[in-house]
Parts: structure tokens; sequence; C-alpha cells
């Protein structure tokens, strides 16, 4: 049987655009890709980047806390033009998105703006009603950011409209305590957004080493965040000066505008999936083996449609291997065991790679090498600011299992120490590396003694 092409990929964010090009300019594939919004997906056009360029835009105030205390006693910021940023924000992701698809167009991809589902296992449709055939189909398309089903919540945004206001709210609530909610409170309250932070449980970032978590706790409220913790919302109701939201512990508070991130759905429905027999699980997370495929043998999925590590390089990987595997003949599989992450909070960011102490606990004895301490730089300024740095061994092994860092470019350090690490270095081999002084880093190194030791909970 003859197809119109070897792959098509629904879905033009990084796992599906990875995908695509390597099958098409590496491997000699002819593909097809559709996209029913803007290349470039979640991260590009609403996710991680703009998200960061925010971050960097919301430092003004702790950097100038900072000049101040380093002999600037004029340094001023004055007001944040939200207007000027975002002119500066779009035209940015219009030179991403144009990269994406010069990258996708030089590999030889066919691209269709618009949406397309599966009509059965061999066949696409496009929203215009044209069928193409391919012998083999991936589905990228990502994941959808979820309320929590409570009445008036559609007054609410999600992340994706935060990026396209016409202008800032005076007073905002962000409900949830994951990295969306943790990173938009920092983002707007650094910007002079008064914001509210409403989180059901005792500390934010749940699934995070819990030190670091109760040091990023401290730090929103230090950071001028309203963050209350215990409750959620029950209702949102709209009026003319804005929304009135009540809560489970019966307080009411007004608002300009509200945002839920409350987590994200697999993006797996309007996709034809009944028309074939591609297993989901109840959430939609669509079910791939280690090779990405599906309980189809011509379907595949990868990054956050299936649901495994929900983050940008792991979809990129996936789509890579995926091609690789399918028309490289380099058959390989995403290693998901070992994955660094970072929440970019302001000032001190948190990374993480491997096991938390939580997690070392239970699975036997493991000694705990932790320090916390003031960074020099804010110090001098006259910041209190804390900054960890953790190290979780394996006694028997002395092998590194986790890395916890709490401080000023955590993101960077945690991509460092998450090469070591999933290289299954030992703390004899972080011991014999010099230190870089005078550095934060350097304490990864120079952590002689553990502060303390766990037995392990049997069972
Ligand atoms: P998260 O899963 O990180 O957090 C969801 C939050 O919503 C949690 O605090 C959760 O509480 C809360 N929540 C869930 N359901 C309810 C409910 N019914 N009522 C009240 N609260 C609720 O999701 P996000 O939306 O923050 O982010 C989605 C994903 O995007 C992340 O998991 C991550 O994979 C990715 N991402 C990665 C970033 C990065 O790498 N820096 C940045 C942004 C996003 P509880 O903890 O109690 O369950």
């Amino acid at each position: 049987m003859t197809f119109d092409y070897d792959l098509f990929v629904i879905g033009g964010g990084s796992g599906g655009v990875r995908a695509a090009r390597i099958a098409a300019g590496e491997h000699g594939a002819k593909v097809g890709l559709a996209e029913e919004s803007r290349l470039g997906g979640t991260c590009v056009i609403r996710g991680c980047v703009p998200k960061k360029l925010m971050i960097f835009a919301s430092q003004a105030g702790n950097m100038q806390a900072e000049m101040q205390g380093y002999g600037w006693p004029d340094a001023k910021t004055g007001d944040f033009s939200w207007e000027i940023y975002r002119e500066k924000q779009d035209a940015e992701l219009t030179r991403l998105e144009l990269i994406y698809r010069a990258g996708l167009e030089r590999a030889g991809v066919e691209v269709h703006d618009q949406r397309a589902k599966l009509a059965d296992h061999h066949t696409v449709e496009l929203a215009d009603g044209t069928r193409m055939t391919a012998k083999h189909i991936l589905i990228a398309t990502g994941g959808r950011p979820a309320k929590i089903g409570v009445p008036g919540e559609e007054h609410a945004m999600i992340s994706d409209d935060l990026f396209l206001m016409d202008k800032l709210p005076k007073r905002v609530l962000l409900v949830g305590g994951g990295f969306i909610a943790c990173e938009f409170a920092t983002i707007l309250a650094g910007l002079g957004v008064d914001t509210v932070q409403a989180y059901r449980g005792d500390a934010v970032l749940r699934g995070f080493d819990r030190e670091a978590r109760d040091l990023a706790t401290l730090q929103l409220s230090h950071q001028g965040i309203d963050l209350r913790l215990g409750i959620t919302p029950t209702r949102l109701d709209k009026g003319a000066d804005g929304i009135t939201v009540s809560f489970d512990d019966d307080s009411t508070d007004r608002f300009d505008a509200v945002m839920f991130a409350t987590g994200r759905d697999p993006y797996s429905w309007g996709l034809g999936l009944e028309n074939t027999q591609v297993k989901t699980q109840p959430n939609g997370a669509i079910i791939v083996d280690e090779w990405s495929q599906t309980s189809v043998p011509s379907v595949y999925a990868v990054g956050d449609v299936t649901n495994r590590v929900n983050l940008t390089p792991v979809a990129i990987r996936e789509g890579h291997s995926f091609a690789d595997t399918v028309f490289g003949n380099k058959p390989r599989t995403v290693d998901h065991s070992i994955v660094a992450s970072a929440v970019y909070l302001r000032p001190h960011e948190l990374g993480s790679v491997g096991l938390t102490e939580e997690e070392a606990v239970l699975r036997g004895p493991v000694d705990v090498y932790s320090t916390v301490f003031r960074p020099m730089r804010s110090m001098f300024a006259g910041s209190d600011a804390r900054m960890m740095m953790k190290l979780l061994v394996d006694p028997k092994t002395d092998k590194v299992l986790g890395c916890h860092i709490f401080g000023p470019e955590a993101g960077e350090m945690i991509q460092l120490s998450a090469i070591p690490i999933g290289m299954g270095a030992t703390k004899a081999q972080f011991d014999a590396t010099i230190a870089v002084h005078p550095t934060a880093a350097e304490e990864l190194v120079t952590m002689r003694q553990p502060s303390r030791r766990h037995h392990g909970v049997p069972g």
C-alpha cells in the first residue's frame, strides 16, 4: 500500500516539531505536520519562553534593592510598562515562531496550518475536510490547563490568557501551588500587581524536596505575595467592580482578575481517537510503551499528551528518539528516571534532580548533606534570603541519589549537577572536585559531613 506521507505529525509544539524535523531532515522521510494554532506550541508561544522573559522583567525590584545595598542610593526602577513589554514579547514570539517554521521547511516538512484528527489508523483528516494517508502517525498535541469545577470559574483566566492581557490587573488571585501558580505569583508581584495566591496544601510545590518547599513557601510571602495556605475557591461571581471569590474557609475577597493554575490535562479530546483502537487512561493520556508506540502499531504519541514527565526537553527527547527509532534505524528509548527541573521563582529558584529526601528515606538508608546559608551577594546588600544546597547519598554505594538547590540561578546549577548524577557519580567524586571560589555552587563539593542520617523506612 502506498501512502501520501511516511509520517504525519499532529501538533507543532516541541515534541512534534523535533520528530518531524529529524524524520524528514536527517532520515529522509516524507513528512506532513498539522498545527491548529502557532508553531512552537505551549513552550514557545504560551509557556516556558514568555514566562522566562516575564521573570527577567519582574526582577527589577530585587535588583533595585540590591543596587542600593551596594552603594547606589539613588537606584530607582520607576513603574513597569506592560504595554512596552508586551510589544517586545510579541515580537520575540513571532521571531521564534518563524524560526520554527523555517526549520521545518528547510527539512522538507509540509506544514498544514489547521487542525487534524485521526480518521483511521493510517488516515488523518484536516479541518477543511482533506484526507491524507500516512504510514505512521505521531500525536504530539500536548496538554491544556485544567480548572477545578467550581461555579463561576469561566470568569477566571488560565495561564495562556496571561500573556495576552491588554493591561495588568491591579489585584489578582492565583489558584494553585504548583509550578505555574508559584512562578506567576512571583512574576506578577514583581511587576507591581497586588498578588494573592490561594493553595489548598500547607507548603507549595508538592512533589519537591520538603526542605526546599518550605524555603520556597517562605520566600513567596517575603516577596510581597499574600500566600493563603489551606484554602480553595468554592465559587466566583463577576460584578461591575471585579470578581468576588468565595473560599472554603467561608472568607470572600474581590479581585480584578483570577487565574487557575490547577494542573494540565492531556490534550487528546477531539482527535478522532474513537475512530481508532488507541487506548487512553481515564484522564485522557494516550497510553504508550517505551518506544512511544500506542496500542495501534502505526500510531505513536510523545510529550504531555502521554502524561509521562510533562516537561519540554522530555517531549523533545521523546520526539527525537521516535524519529531515530522508526526512520533512522537507530532504536533508542528515553530514560525518564533522572530528569532535572527548575521552578523559576525570585530571587531564589528551585532546582531539583533525582530523589527527594522523603523519597530516598522510603528507598533505604540515606545520608543527607545539606547546608542553608545567606549567599554573599544578597547578604552584603542587606537581604536575609536563605539559600539551600542538598545532596542525598546512599551510604552503601556512596552514590549521589539526588540534588536540590534553592538559590539564585539554581536552574543553571541543577543542569550541570544533573550530568554527574545521571552518570552515577559518588559523593567521593564530588568531593574530589576542586571548588570554584568564591561561588555559591562550591558548596556542592565542600560538604564534608552529613547533617543527618536516615536509616530508611522498612517495607
Ligand atoms: P502542577 O501539577 O504543578 O500544580 C497544580 C496545582 O493545582 C497543585 O498545587 C495542586 O494542588 C493544585 N490543584 C489541583 N487540583 C486542585 C483542586 N481541585 N483544587 C485546588 N487545587 C488544586 O500544575 P501547574 O498547572 O502548575 O503546571 C502544569 C505542568 O506544567 C507542571 O506539572 C509542569 O509539568 C509544567 N510546567 C513546568 C514548568 C517548569 O519546568 N519551570 C513551569 C510551568 C509548568 P496539590 O499539590 O495539593 O495537588
